[in-house]
């Protein structure tokens, strides 16, 4: 058999360093090497944390509400393989209260499975590294934080190049930016992002209480603050309180004995007496939307793309889905000999992402803005909006519906490109 024709594109990659460099070893960073080794890409990856902090990563408080779909392309990736079970806890139903917590609405009751899996971020980030170094072929580079960026403009062929803090360059037909939601890549990609701040911070710490939380997550819309109960296992959960940001310090200086009383009054006691576990940990929080999800010879994933707030928990969710469809939209490139860093091609890509995406960073924004004005009229649009949806079984099941849809990851399936 003849070997197939080489194109004017694979002559000019011929003296690239690989075929895809990625900024950025967080965990769509590396579920992206992973994938796109698997399509047969050569891919180099750069982190600025040293190695340690990437084997040994410490616990940052934040459990990672995953979906079905997620947890099928973690799967496939071999990262889901690499969770000891016990830290992976079962999402069994959802329930969301508003103010008083009177009202109720309720998601995943009688569901045959669970609505999804929470698991700690950094036991994501450890298994994510551990699918990286089940495959020899992709290059890790740790303590190599990239410095420069040049995307060549109107040069047919010319590839895109990276500088590292230590002078080294390279150049790949393709850079991806896996580097956050304050993306510096972005930035010397010249893309803008769209930003939210909420002026608010969440404070999270886990608390080990008396009864069975059932798998139950709470979401309580309270007056002042907002608490959610997420559970874990081993008679756990992690208490993530939503205060605005002048109020953070003192939810994070709380005496142990303080914060538990606090998340147990809120909680109105359902989980019995509460003892704080463990140090708490402090995010500010700000949504960014990038303007744009491509350049010739770039592409942004994970939190550089979409940094969700994460009250509907779709952050990383949405990282993996990225993932999946930039993996699919170069490996079909590839194989008919198309430039991977076309810019014709990496929109397919960001087509797809910006569907899934768009409606939900607007949806939860628009929630997040309900949910904690605390001027009479939201107050009053929010009871409404929880007692309406409980009281008319055709709008409760479409809401319930769509979001548990967006839970398995179904809405997302189906609008794959
Ligand atoms: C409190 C909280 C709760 C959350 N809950 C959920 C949830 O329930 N479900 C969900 O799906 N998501 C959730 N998320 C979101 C989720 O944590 C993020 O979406 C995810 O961690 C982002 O991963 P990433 O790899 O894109 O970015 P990051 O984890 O930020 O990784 C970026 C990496 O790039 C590196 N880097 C940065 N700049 C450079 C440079 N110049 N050179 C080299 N390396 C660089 C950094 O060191 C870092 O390792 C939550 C987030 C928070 C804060």
């Amino acid at each position: 058999m003849s070997p197939s024709p080489e194109s004017p594109a694979d002559r000019s990659h011929n003296c690239a360093d690989a075929d895809v460099l990625i900024v950025g070893a967080g965990p769509a960073g590396l579920a992206l090497a992973a994938a796109l080794h698997d399509a047969g890409l050569a891919v180099q990856v750069f982190e600025q944390q040293p190695l340690d902090a990437l084997t040994e990563p410490a616990e940052d408080g934040r459990e990672i509400a995953l979906t079905h779909r997620a947890r099928e392309v973690m799967r496939r990736l071999g990262l889901w393989q690499h969770l000891p079970a016990d830290a992976v806890a079962p999402l069994r139903q959802a329930r969301v209260t508003d103010g008083s917590g009177s009202q109720a609405l309720r998601f995943g009751e009688g569901a045959a499975g669970p609505l999804g899996w929470l698991v700690a971020n950094h036991r994501i980030r450890q298994a994510a590294l551990q699918a990286v170094r089940d495959r020899p072929g992709v290059q890790l580079h740790t303590g190599a934080r990239v410095s420069g960026l040049d995307l060549p403009a109107g040069q047919p062929g010319a590839l895109a190049s990276l500088t590292l803090a230590d002078g080294r360059r390279l150049q790949a037909p393709l850079v991806v930016a896996a580097d956050s939601r304050l993306s510096a890549t972005r930035r010397l990609a010249g893309i803008g992002a769209a930003m939210r701040d909420f002026g608010r911070s969440v404070v999270v710490g886990r608390v080990a209480h008396a009864a069975d939380h059932q798998g139950i997550a709470w979401e309580c819309f309270r007056y002042g603050n907002t608490l959610a109960l997420l559970p874990m296992n081993g008679g756990l959960s992690s208490a993530v309180v939503t205060v605005p940001g002048d109020r953070a310090a003192e939810w994070l200086a709380l005496s142990d004995a303080a914060f538990a009383e606090r998340v147990g009054v809120q909680s109105g006691d359902r989980l019995g007496a509460l003892r704080s576990v463990g140090p708490r940990h402090h995010y500010p929080l700000v949504g960014v939307y990038a303007q744009r999800f491509v350049a010739p010879r770039f592409a942004l994933i994970g939190d550089a793309a979409v940094g969700m707030h994460p009250v509907t928990a779709h952050g990383y969710n949405f990282g993996l889905y990225g993932v999946e469809v930039l993996a699919r939209v170069l490996q079909a490139a590839r194989r008919s000999h198309r430039d991977i860093g076309a810019v014709d091609v990496l929109q397919d890509y960001a087509r797809a992402h910006r569907r899934i995406t768009l409606p939900v960073y607007l949806g939860t924004n628009a929630i997040v803005t309900l949910f904690t004005d605390e001027h009479r009229p939201a107050k009053l649009a929010r009871r409404a909006v929880l007692a309406l949806a409980e009281r008319a079984p055709g709008l409760s099941g479409l809401i319930k519906s769509a979001i548990t849809r967006q839970l398995m990851g179904a809405a997302a399936q189906a609008s794959k490109a």
